[in-house]
């Protein structure tokens, strides 16, 4: 079953002197279920693609589908409320309330969310059961996204976009959160796209999106991972 796909999306960027071709033609799909993770080097369009997944972005030109429903024809009302009802983010900086605990940060998600998890049990998935009561400034960089990883799931999104959620952490620190991303993907059968650099994304994604100028150069499946559906 497909959850997302792309039909020949461009983004162009217009800075007056020269347009950059962020996407230049990208067809795309998401499979329910499955984790991808996007790699090619700096400025070859990833960031921009998962934006626009997300609907925080829009495409210049081509359509974006999400199941039966059409990302390009929704005004900004829909939009927005396509993000809040489906779609968990994580970014490179995790964007935490520091005067709140980890449990307090969580919640502020699950007070508005139709159907949440309550906020120790998202904490308790990404390995944070015994932190709750800890504010961002006493955790650790890797326990800190991990927050905000529980904070993203917390409302059961179908979809969680990822966009360099190693990049402010040590290769290490960067594997436990990728783990925990991991395990969410098998557990809940989250679909997740992730912007990683970290190697040790391959051995756990079920295929690999590579990307160089604004274009899929190249999409490897993972043979040890079967792919869901
Ligand atoms: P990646 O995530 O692979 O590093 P991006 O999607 O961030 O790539 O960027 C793709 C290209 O689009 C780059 O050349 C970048 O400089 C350009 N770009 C991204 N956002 C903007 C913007 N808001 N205005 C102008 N150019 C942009
Ligand atoms: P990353 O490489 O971590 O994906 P970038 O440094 O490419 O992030 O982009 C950070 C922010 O700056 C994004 O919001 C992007 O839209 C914007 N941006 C990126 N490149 C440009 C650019 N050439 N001109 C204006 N804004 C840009």
């Amino acid at each position: 079953e497909i959850v997302f796909r792309t039909e020949d999306i461009t983004k162009v960027y217009d800075t007056g002197e020269v347009k950059v071709y962020a996407l230049a033609g990208v067809d795309l799909q998401l499979y329910s279920g499955e984790l991808a993770v996007l790699l090619g080097p700096s400025g070859s369009g990833k960031s921009t693609l998962l934006n626009i997944l997300g609907g925080l972005d829009r495409p210049t030109t081509g359509d974006v589908w999400f199941r039966e429903s059409r990302l390009t024809g929704m005004n900004d009302r829909e939009l927005t409320r396509f993000r809040r009802d489906h779609v968990g983010f994580v970014f490179q900086f995790y964007n935490l309330v520091p005067s709140l605990s980890a449990r307090e940060n969580v919640a502020l998600v699950t007070d508005i969310a139709r159907d949440p998890m309550p906020a120790e049990e998202a904490l308790d998935l990404v390995g944070l059961g015994h932190r709750m009561d800890h504010f961002p400034a006493e955790m650790s960089g890797g326990e800190q996204q991990r927050v905000a990883i529980a904070r993203a799931i917390a409302k059961r999104p179908e979809i969680l976009l990822c966009d360099e959620p190693t990049g402010a952490l040590d290769i290490r620190t960067g594997v436990t959160v990728l783990e925990a991303l991991n395990r969410i993907n098998e557990q809940f059968g989250t679909t997740t796209a992730v912007i990683t650099h970290n190697a040790a994304i391959r051995k756990m994604a079920h295929r690999v999106v590579r990307f160089l100028d604004g274009k899929i150069k190249e999409v490897e499946v993972n043979e040890s991972r079967i792919m869901p559906h």
